[in-house]
Formats: structure tokens, C-alpha cells, sequence
């Protein structure tokens, strides 16, 4: 594969018969340049030249995505606080705590990342069952909405519902946020139970119980993509 070396960047060129001129392109995984099989090499480095500054700007815009590193050492959030992940060794079945700050992992030597991610989806699943079922029938008093079923699950894109049957579910993944965050995902879905639509009367139902709706919305707008494992 074909290089061009930048002003501290690399360039990937792509060759190609089919190709009439030369393009750019720049996404998180790099600058790539697509051109005509018989166009030089040089054309290729003086449009570099040219352009560096502006690929220098575009390549630092399109930053990589948060990757979580499923190892020890790694901080994971739980209720909106960061805890590091610290091994301890010990000679029984692997399992992860919450104690002194930390999110402590038992286990007879340093499990793989596979093993690591498998134990903290499993921790955080049955963290969000327990709080989220409390908390749902805590403001399902207050609002004296009761729904027929509470429930977590994983969604890929949604952080919960509510059906005609009176059932409310829960993306587990939400137990990463703050608690007041939460909070108003759970005020939405019970809200549901009144109004299964987003009409000004759901909205006014959520503001009676939650009246800081908007700002929980606007976290997940810049947060949210960070809660999915
Ligand atoms: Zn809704």
C-alpha cells in the first residue's frame, strides 16, 4: 500500500482504472486519497502539500469514537460516577463488586477483555434491575401510575418504553448515568401509562413530576452514545 507522509499525517493512496480524478476523503480512521491509475504520485503529494492544513483540521475534527478498554486499570461509570477496575485475586468463581471506590474484580488471575466485558454487563444488568424496579415503583406511587410489569432489557437505540398492556421497560445500560438522569427516563415511560403519545399533555405530566426535563434530554443528546457497551 501506497503512503504519502504529511506534516504529521499519513495519507493512504488508492489506485484505481475506473477512477477519472482524484479525491479525498477523512473519517476517524484516516485521510485517503482515490485516484486514477495513471495519475503520479507526485500530483497526489503536491495536493497534500496544498491542502495540509485543512486535512490537519479535518483529521482532528473526525476523533475516533469512545473505546471503553475492558481491562484492568480501565474506569467504567455506575450511577454517573467513574470507578477504576482493580483485580483481586481470589481463588473462587470470578465475580465483580462495588467497595471502597473501586469496581473490584475477584478472580483467580487477570481475566481476558472478553471475560472482563461478559462479568460488567452481567454486574450492571442486575444493578439496573434492582435500582430501576425501586426507583419505577417509587415515583409510580408518587404519580399513582401503576404499571403492570417493570422490566430492563438491552435496546441498541432507546432507553425505554412503555406499552398498551401498562408495561414499562428499561434499558439496563441507563445504570451508567446519573441517578437524577435516570430519574427522568422512568418519569417519561410512567408518564406513558397516561398518555401513550408526546402530546403537550405528556409533556405537561412529565414537567408536574420532573421539571427539569429538558436538561435530562440534552444529556442524553450529549451523552447518550456513550452509555451503549
Ligand atoms: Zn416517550
Amino acid at each position: 500500500m501506497t503512503i504519502i507522509q504529511g506534516d504529521g499525517f499519513e495519507v493512504k493512496i488508492i489506485r484505481s482504472r475506473r477512477r477519472k480524478s482524484l479525491s479525498l476523503q477523512i473519517s476517524h480512521e484516516g485521510a485517503t486519497i482515490r485516484m486514477p491509475h495513471t495519475l503520479a504520485l507526485r500530483e497526489a503529494e503536491a495536493f497534500v502539500d496544498k491542502k495540509s492544513r485543512w486535512i490537519k483540521q479535518k483529521l482532528a475534527q473526525a476523533t475516533p469514537p469512545l473505546e471503553r478498554q475492558y481491562s484492568i486499570g480501565g474506569t467504567h461509570a455506575y450511577l454517573g460516577e467513574n470507578y477504576p477496575l482493580v483485580h483481586i485475586p481470589h481463588a473462587g468463581k470470578a465475580a465483580l463488586s462495588l467497595a471502597d471506590n473501586q469496581l473490584q474484580l475477584h478472580s483467580k488471575t487477570p481475566p481476558t477483555p472478553e471475560a472482563i466485558k461478559r462479568l460488567l454487563i452481567n454486574w450492571y444488568r442486575q444493578q439496573a434491575d434492582n435500582h430501576i424496579t425501586l426507583r419505577t415503583q417509587h415515583f409510580a406511587d408518587i404519580m399513582a401510575l401503576q404499571p403492570t410489569k417493570i422490566s430492563t432489557r438491552t435496546y441498541k437505540a432507546r432507553w425505554g418504553s412503555c406499552n398498551a398492556r401498562g408495561e414499562v421497560q428499561f434499558n439496563w445500560q441507563l445504570i451508567q448515568a446519573p441517578i437524577e438522569v435516570i430519574d427522568y427516563v422512568i418519569i417519561h415511560e410512567l408518564s406513558h401509562l397516561k398518555h401513550l403519545n408526546h402530546s403537550a399533555d405528556f409533556w405537561q405530566q412529565v414537567d408536574q413530576y420532573y421539571p427539569n426535563y429538558k436538561t435530562a434530554r440534552l444529556w442524553f443528546k450529549q451523552y447518550g452514545a456513550q452509555l451503549l457497551l
